[in-house]
């Protein structure tokens, strides 16, 4: 035992039987830490050339300001994606709000009036109900006309490919496929099942639009959904790509057609991606893709090791303590309300940015019940920083991810133990 590493967590306010039990977890982990460095590896060199492809220089992170045209350093960025992602174009910009917004310019772009929307993976992300119109919301997908259409996956998790084919249909124009799992505990899905069901789909209608939800999934495997034939791929910069660094913003690359029509959405018909003012945050966005391989191998680490220490304590954990990895979401299920509270409250309390505040449980627009969310971070809301989402009902599973670095995950984590330690809901 490390008497030093000892004090230094019990100054931070974790005990040496949480400490320990850590360590204990940790020696069977090398193996798949070691695995994930590999990933690092790969991705780091796909970046590095993306960038030296691009010629990458330094006039590329000057400010631009007003309309923003002949903004040279977000082209080339838009470029440097276009790169990473194997795809023929990108959108990557502070004026795509968050992923949401991402995902709703890519579906208003690229989807007209009597279009039908498919998801063919069970129920979207929360917040693209309303966008699509599955509860009622102002200015939804199905206010202007486009219908919607879903295929859950089957008890185990697997594609429902006799349904999907019946659910394919001369209306059919864009099929979005969540990567993730979300607020859910269904699988989130490799790129090698992507890759499958776009070929079903393609051999069905072969025109239509693949886009794919890859919120949290960017980095964690070699290939992207863009390598193995979306159309379209959309993400989030406070999460996986931005490294932690891009204070704001969201991307979408894919098919020159579908990206431009997203652009022409974001601004305006006859503007496109001429326009739109970078104000001197090219630079974070540069770098933080630089540093996103790294981020999220910690944040990959820091999930593992969250699987293996609530499962050994006897939770439910998804993925479980040995399953291949596809996002940086761990769920963990605690069956109560206080389970997931406590978890986040450890979460909060091993922040570099307010730790002193305790989160609670609250109504959030976009969501359908009361979510707690724990997040210390330097950017708001950011969620390849470390951080902990619940929404408060049943089965009450909790949604951890991130962490800039490995070091400060798993600290994250062994709060959160010492919290379910202190309420007695967790025994070592
Ligand atoms: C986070 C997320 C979104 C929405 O992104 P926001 O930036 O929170 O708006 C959409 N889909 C998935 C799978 C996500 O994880």
């Amino acid at each position: 035992m490390n008497f030093e590493m000892d004090c230094m967590y019990k100054e931070l306010g974790i005990e040496e039987a949480v400490y320990t039990f850590g360590e204990t977890i940790l020696k069977d982990l090398k193996e798949r830490f070691e695995k994930i460095d590999e990933t690092v590896e790969y991705n780091q060199l796909k970046v590095i050339h993306a960038m030296q492809k691009n010629k990458v220089s330094d006039i590329h992170f000057a400010a631009t300001t007003g309309y923003g045209y002949n903004d040279l350093g977000r082209d080339t960025l838009e470029e440097v994606y276009a790169s990473v992602f194997h795809a023929e174009a990108a959108l990557v910009r502070p004026q795509l709000i968050c992923g949401t917004h991402a995902l709703n310019v890519a579906l208003s772009a690229n989807l007209r009036p009597g279009d039908e929307l498919l998801s063919p993976v069970g129920k979207p992300y929360d917040t693209l109900e309303e966008v699509i119109g599955i509860r009622e919301s102002r200015g939804s997908l199905k206010e202007y006309g486009v219908s919607y259409k879903q295929v859950d996956l089957l008890e185990d998790g697997s594609f429902d490919f006799e349904n999907i084919k019946k659910a394919i249909n001369e209306k059919t124009k864009l099929v979005t496929i969540q990567r993730s799992k979300g607020y859910q505990t269904r699988p989130t899905l490799s790129i090698e099942r992507i890759k499958e069901l776009i070929a079903f789909i393609k051999q069905i209608k072969p025109e239509v639009v693949c886009m794919v939800d890859n919120c949290y999934g960017e980095f964690v495997e070699r290939m992207e959904p863009t390598d193995v034939g979306a159309d379209l791929c959309v993400g989030s910069l406070i999460k996986n790509p931005g490294g932690g660094l891009a204070p704001i913003g969201g991307y979408i690359v894919g098919k020159k057609e579908y990206v431009e029509n997203a652009a022409y959405r974001l601004s305006s018909p006859g503007l496109g991606k001429e326009v739109g003012a970078t104000l001197g945050i090219t630079q974070s966005f540069y770098q933080g893709l630089f540093l996103a391989p790294t981020v999220v191998g910690g944040a990959l680490k820091g999930a593992i090791f969250a699987a293996n220490i609530y499962e050994k304590l006897g939770f439910q954990v998804v993925p479980n303590s040995t399953e291949s990895r596809h996002d940086i979401i761990q769920a963990v299920t605690f069956g109560t309300p206080e389970g997931v509270i406590e978890f986040c409250k450890g979460i909060q309390a091993a922040a570099p940015v307010d730790s002193h505040v305790v989160p609670e449980p609250w109504a959030m627009p976009g969501y359908d019940s009361d979510v707690i969310m724990a997040a210390g971070a330097f950017v708001q809301g950011s969620s390849i920083e470390l951080s902990a989402d619940a929404p408060i009902k049943p089965p009450y599973s909790v949604y951890f991810q991130g962490g800039l670095t490995w070091q400060h995950a798993k600290l994250g984590i062994l709060m959160s133990l010492q919290k379910l330690k202190n309420a007695s809901i967790a025994k070592l």
